[in-house]
C-alpha cells in the first residue's frame, strides 16, 4: 500500500491496483456474467469517447464539460465538508462515475483535497485517507488517465505545497454504471458528471414494420412522432432507476452524491444543441452523396437531456435518496466572446462553431465511425462547424444544465 504522496509512489502503487483490479475484474466477469442483467451488458462499447492526446481526443476538447464541472463546485464542497466534518473521519471513499481520460478525470479530487484541506486546518480536524474508484466503460482510454493525467494532477496538487495533504489511492474501475460496480455500503461520496444523460442502449421499439419511426432523425427532434419521445423517455426512466438503485446498495446511509446533466428546459421535447446540427450536417451528407439514407434513418443515439420534473420523478419514485438541491445553470460558452449583449461577430461565431464542433466529435467519433464508417469523419464534422457557427446566435439562450445534490437514505 502507498504510504506518501510522492508522484512515483503512486505511479507504481496505480499499475500495480489497476493490474490487479484489471485481472479481478475479468474473473467477476466470468463469473457473474449469467448474473448480470441483460441490460446492463448491452452498453454499447463504442460509446466512450475519443481517448488519447490527440487533436480530436476527449483530453483537448471537454472544455464545455470543464465549465459546467465549475458551476458546481460549491455543491461538491458542500456535500464534502458535511461529510468530512460530521460523520466519517477516518477515511473517505469516493466514485466518480463516467471519468472519460481528460483533465477532467481530476478535477472534483483536487477540489475535494481543497477543501478537506481548508476544514482542516480551520477546525484542526485529523486528515482521512481518501479512496478513489475512476469508473468507466471498459472501452475508456484508462491508460491515459493513470500514465498522463494522474501525474499532472499530482504535479499541480504539490506545486509550492510543503504541508502534508491526505493519502489518495487511486484504482480503476471498468464496467457499466447500470450494474453494480462496488461492495455493498463502502462508497461516501459518489461523482458523475455528464454521464448519465448516457443511456444503457438505444430505446427498442425506435423501428416498426413499416420502416424507422424517427426515420431522418437521430434523436428525438420536433418532427418526431410523439412515441419517440415516449420511448426514450422510459428507457432513461429505467436507466436512471436502476443507476440510483445500484448507488443506493454501495452507498453508506447519509453517503452523498453529486449528479450533473446536459438537460432541457420544461415543456420542451426534442432539445439537444449538438444533435440538432449533427443531424442536419448527417442529412446534407445524404444530399451530396456522401452517406446512404438508409444508415441515417437506422441511427440512434443512446441519450437523453432530462427536464427538472423528469429527474425528480424518478428520484422519488425509486425512494432512496433524499434530493437536497436540484440547480438549473448555464453553460456559458460564450465565455470565449468578448461581449454577450453584442450580437457575435463572424470571428466569434466560428470560434463557438468550433468549440460545438471539436466537443461533439470528442464525444460521438466512436460511435458515428462503427455505423457509418471514418472516412465521413472530417467532412462530416467540417459541415457540423459551418452549421454551428451559423446557428449559434439563435440557440445559446435554449443550453441548460442540470446539478443534483442527494443524500442516501436511513432506510
Ligand atoms: N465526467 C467526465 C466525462 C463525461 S463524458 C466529464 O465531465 O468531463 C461521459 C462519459 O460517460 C464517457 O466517458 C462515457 O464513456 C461514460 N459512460 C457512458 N455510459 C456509461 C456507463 N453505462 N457506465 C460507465 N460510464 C459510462
Amino acid at each position: 500500500m502507498v504510504q506518501s504522496l510522492t508522484k512515483e509512489d503512486f505511479t507504481s502503487a496505480t499499475s500495480r491496483l489497476l493490474g490487479f483490479k484489471f485481472r479481478r475484474c475479468f474473473i467477476i466477469e466470468e463469473e457473474e456474467e449469467a448474473k448480470r442483467s441483460t441490460e446492463a451488458m448491452k452498453v454499447p462499447q463504442v460509446m466512450s469517447m475519443k481517448g488519447g492526446v490527440g487533436q480530436n481526443s476527449y483530453t483537448n476538447n471537454s472544455s464545455i464539460q470543464n465549465i459546467g464541472i465549475s458551476q458546481l463546485k460549491h455543491l461538491i464542497r458542500e456535500a464534502i465538508l458535511d461529510l468530512y466534518s460530521t460523520t466519517f473521519l477516518n477515511n473517505l471513499v469516493i466514485a466518480d462515475l463516467g471519468c472519460s481520460s481528460g483533465p477532467n478525470t481530476f478535477m472534483v479530487l483536487s477540489e475535494i483535497i481543497e477543501a478537506i484541506d481548508e476544514r482542516k486546518n480551520e477546525c484542526n480536524l485529523p486528515l482521512p485517507e481518501i479512496f478513489v474508484y475512476l469508473n468507466d466503460l471498459p472501452g475508456n482510454d484508462f491508460n491515459t488517465i493513470f500514465h498522463t493525467h494522474m501525474a499532472r494532477f499530482y504535479e499541480n496538487l504539490m506545486e509550492g505545497k510543503k504541508k502534508k495533504l491526505p493519502n489518495c489511492f487511486i484504482a480503476g474501475t471498468p464496467g457499466s454504471f447500470y450494474a453494480r460496480l462496488f461492495p455493498m455500503r463502502t462508497l461516501h461520496f459518489v461523482h458523475s458528471s455528464y454521464s448519465v444523460h448516457w443511456l444503457s442502449q438505444v430505446p427498442p421499439g425506435l423501428e416498426d414494420e413499416t420502416g424507422q419511426l424517427n426515420k431522418g432523425k437521430i434523436y428525438i427532434s420536433a418532427i418526431s412522432p410523439p412515441c419517440v419521445f415516449e420511448t426514450y423517455l422510459k428507457q432513461f426512466q429505467k436507466d436512471f432507476s436502476q443507476f440510483l438503485r445500484f448507488r443506493s446498495e454501495e452507498m453508506v446511509t447519509g453517503g452523498r452524491m453529486i449528479l450533473s446533466f446536459a438537460g432541457r428546459k420544461s415543456g420542451r421535447k426534442e432539445y439537444c444543441y449538438s444533435f440538432i446540427i449533427l443531424t442536419q450536417a448527417l442529412k446534407d451528407m445524404v444530399s451530396q452523396g456522401f452517406v446512404e439514407e438508409a444508415k441515417l434513418d437506422s441511427f440512434n443515439i443512446p441519450y437523453f437531456s432530462p427536464c427538472v420534473e423528469e429527474l425528480k420523478d424518478v428520484i422519488d419514485r425509486e425512494n432512496s435518496f433524499d434530493l437536497d438541491r436540484i440547480e438549473r445553470f448555464d453553460v456559458v460558452l460564450d465565455a470565449c466572446v468578448e461581449d454577450r449583449e453584442k450580437p457575435c461577430s463572424e470571428a466569434d461565431k466560428y470560434k463557438i462553431g468550433s468549440i460545438m464542433e471539436k466537443g461533439t466529435r470528442a464525444m460521438t467519433e466512436e460511435m458515428l465511425a462503427s455505423h457509418f464508417g471514418m472516412e465521413i469523419l472530417d467532412k462530416l464534422f467540417q459541415r457540423f462547424r459551418e452549421i454551428a457557427s451559423e446557428r449559434w446566435h439563435d440557440e445559446q439562450d435554449n443550453l441548460l444544465n442540470i446539478g443534483v445534490s442527494l443524500t442516501r437514505k436511513h432506510l
